[in-house]
């Protein structure tokens, strides 16, 4: 795996000059962006450690992000993936499912873990277009055509729950798919940028806890919990929703079968 940081570091124009007159030639990218000084580089050079070490030393504010990159041997070894799932509302986050009609109760006061749907799931069934698989805050959708290629397999993980339109147009039929294997928590090595404005630990059931920068990481021992279908424990990310983590099986069928997944990424186990 090859690991790229973005880095995004802020101040003024002297701390600009003088990382660049340090670095020079020696980083993949050194640009002077409206928002502050841009720096791509490979993590596996010495000038990474380098620029980390002064960041940390003299307090610089700065944001990161991390590509990585994944060998094909890498690819054809995981046995799981974290992928993300088309999101039609992405433009319109506030039409989630009970916008449409659908019916939650509060079972405690955690707005995440303790909200118990109690209707069938609504939704504007036109917004799918040509997905087989999408995604509604908080829950994911399947076409009659992607349940039976689910149906048709062997595959653990999930239940599949009648769901309807909104305006009973009856257009396309449409069923929820419901994740019911949790992981157990993420490994500490997983990390991630705590949310701003929440507080990470509002909960003592669930957990909140921001952008994930890394990718997946489970203690080798707990591989036996994962099933074909999973969402992890942590809510994550803007809409903070459980991620959805798959076998290396359920790839493989919805790849042969086009039903597209977005980005997959291996699932570390150490
Ligand atoms: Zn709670
Ligand atoms: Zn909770």
């Amino acid at each position: 795996m090859k690991r790229t940081a973005d880095i995004l570091i802020r101040g003024n124009s002297s701390l600009f000059n003088k990382i660049c007159s340090q670095f020079e030639g020696r980083l993949d990218q050194l640009k002077l962006e409206p928002s502050g000084l841009q720096i791509v580089i490979d993590e596996e050079k010495r000038e990474y450690q380098e620029l980390m070490l002064m960041i940390n030393r003299e307090g610089i504010k700065y944001s990161i992000t991390e590509t990585r990159e994944y060998t094909k041997k890498e690819l054809k070894e995981a046995k799981f993936f974290h992928v993300g799932v088309f999101y039609p509302w992405e433009q319109d986050a506030l039409k989630n499912a009970e916008f449409y009609g659908t019916k939650y109760v509060q079972d405690h006061h955690c707005e995440h873990c303790g909200k118990v749907q109690t209707s069938e799931l609504k939704l504007d069934v036109k917004k799918i277009g040509k997905h087989h698989l999408i995604h509604i805050r908080p829950e994911l959708i399947i076409t009659e055509y992607a349940k039976e290629v689910i149906e048709s397999s062997q595959l653990s993980g999930y239940e599949i729950l009648p769901a309807s339109d909104y305006k009973t147009r009856y257009d396309q039929k449409v069923y929820h798919l419901v994740i019911k294997s949790i992981l157990p928590p993420f490994d500490n090595h997983v990390r991630c940028d705590p949310y701003e404005h929440y507080p990470a630990s509002d909960c003592d059931i669930c957990s909140l806890r921001g952008f994930p920068r890394s990718e997946f990481v489970y203690r080798e021992e707990e591989v036996e919990k994962f099933q074909d279908f999973n969402l992890t424990f942590e809510y994550l990310n803007a809409y903070q929703n459980r991620l959805l983590i798959i076998s290396t099986e359920v790839k493989e069928i919805f790849h042969n079968h086009k039903i597209k997944l977005l980005r997959p990424e291996p699932v570390r186990f150490i």
